[in-house]
Parts: C-alpha cells; sequence; structure tokens
C-alpha cells in the first residue's frame, strides 16, 4: 500500500491535490469534510451533529471523526493505498491514525503539507465561496477555521516535521506546478 496523508491549511488546495494523485495512482480518497458533508446532506446523527460545528469552523469531536476513519479504513483494506484528506487534524487523531493503520499491518508512508501564504488562502476560499455553497465558506467563518487550524492542527504538523517525516509542497502556484512537487516526493518514496 502507499499511504499519504495530505495536510495544510483550508483553503491550501488538498482537496484539488488530492483528485490528482487518485488520478494518476490509483489510491482511496479518505476526504472527511466530503463524508460530514455527505451525512448532513442524509441527515444521519452523525450530519446533526456536524452542521452546526461545521458552519461555525469549529472541529468535530475526535471520537466521532476516529470512528469514522476507521470503518473506511477496514472497508477498504485492499485499496492500493489511501489519501487522507483532512485528518488528522488534532493530536489525538494523528495518534489513533497510526494505530489503526498498524491495526491492519500499515503506516503512513508520506506526509505532505502544502504551504500557502496566508492572504493567499482567505482570497482563495472567498472565491469558492461564490460556487461551492459551502456554509463555512465566508469571511468570518474562514477566519475562525484559519485560527482552529493554527490552535489545533499546526502543532500536528510540527511533531511531525520533528521526526523527520514531514515533506512540503509550496502550493503559492499553480495547480499544476504544485502536482509536480507532489509527483516528485512520491515517486522519491517509490525510488
Ligand atoms: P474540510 O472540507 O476538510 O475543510 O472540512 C470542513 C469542516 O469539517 C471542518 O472545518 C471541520 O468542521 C469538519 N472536519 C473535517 N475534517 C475534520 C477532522 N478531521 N476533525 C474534526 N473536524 C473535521
Amino acid at each position: 500500500m502507499l499511504n499519504i496523508v495530505i495536510t495544510g491549511a483550508p483553503g491550501s488546495g488538498k482537496g484539488t491535490q488530492s483528485d490528482l494523485i487518485v488520478k494518476n495512482y490509483g489510491l482511496y480518497h479518505i476526504s472527511t469534510g466530503d463524508m460530514l458533508r455527505a451525512e448532513i446532506k442524509a441527515g444521519s446523527e452523525i450530519g446533526k451533529q456536524a452542521e452546526q460545528i461545521i458552519a461555525e469552523g469549529r472541529l468535530v469531536p475526535d471520537e466521532v471523526m476516529i470512528e469514522m476513519l476507521h470503518k473506511q479504513i477496514l472497508e477498504h483494506k485492499d485499496a492500493k493505498g489511501f489519501i487522507f484528506d483532512g485528518f488528522p487534524r488534532t493530536v489525538a487523531q494523528a495518534e489513533a491514525l497510526d494505530k489503526m493503520l498498524a491495526g491492519v499491518g500499515e503506516k503512513i508512508d508520506i506526509l505532505l503539507v502544502m504551504n500557502v501564504k496566508h492572504e493567499t488562502l482567505v482570497e482563495r476560499l472567498i472565491l469558492r465561496g461564490q460556487t461551492s455553497g459551502r456554509a463555512d465558506d465566508n469571511k468570518e467563518t474562514i477566519e475562525k477555521r484559519l485560527a482552529v487550524y493554527t490552535e489545533n492542527t499546526l502543532p500536528v504538523i510540527e511533531f511531525y516535521r520533528s521526526t523527520g517525516r514531514l515533506t512540503e509542497a509550496d502550493n503559492n502556484t499553480t495547480v499544476d506546478e504544485c502536482f509536480a512537487q507532489i509527483k516528485n516526493i512520491i515517486e522519491a518514496h517509490k525510488g
């Protein structure tokens, strides 16, 4: 298996680059944001619990996310690999992910962070809000999501960096230029 974690701030292009990775490498895409939006649409219990939290730009509780992810891993054990997009967002989620993968004899192969300047993130998210229909792509919630990212997710990234496992892509670029960097990282890993 080839297992990739793609992380970075809201608006850093994780979804777009994940789609390209899926197209080129055939990995199974797990986007926790997409999963939660599907739960909301379906009117499920999880969806009901998550709707307000997402609209306010806060994080859905770790237990809910970890259970959701665990189910996906078990259901898709036969995939060529996973791309985890939007997970882990907290240190507890990062620890749980290592354990869940170990449980199926797997590990994270590539930890990738997308680096984008703050003002570019805000611009991109506001632009996306004009067509995405997402309740959280508005100025106030965007700032909240970026603050939540700094508080909860940056420590995860700093932890990964401190273990020497982090690879970085600059996405103050075009989609193609960023993907070229990611391809180099994946090819270097495959050796
Ligand atoms: P995203 O589509 O990744 O930007 O996620 C949209 C929203 O879903 C986030 O702002 C959170 O409210 C929620 N969410 C997505 N992934 C997670 C996660 N791993 N942990 C907690 N909340 C999450």
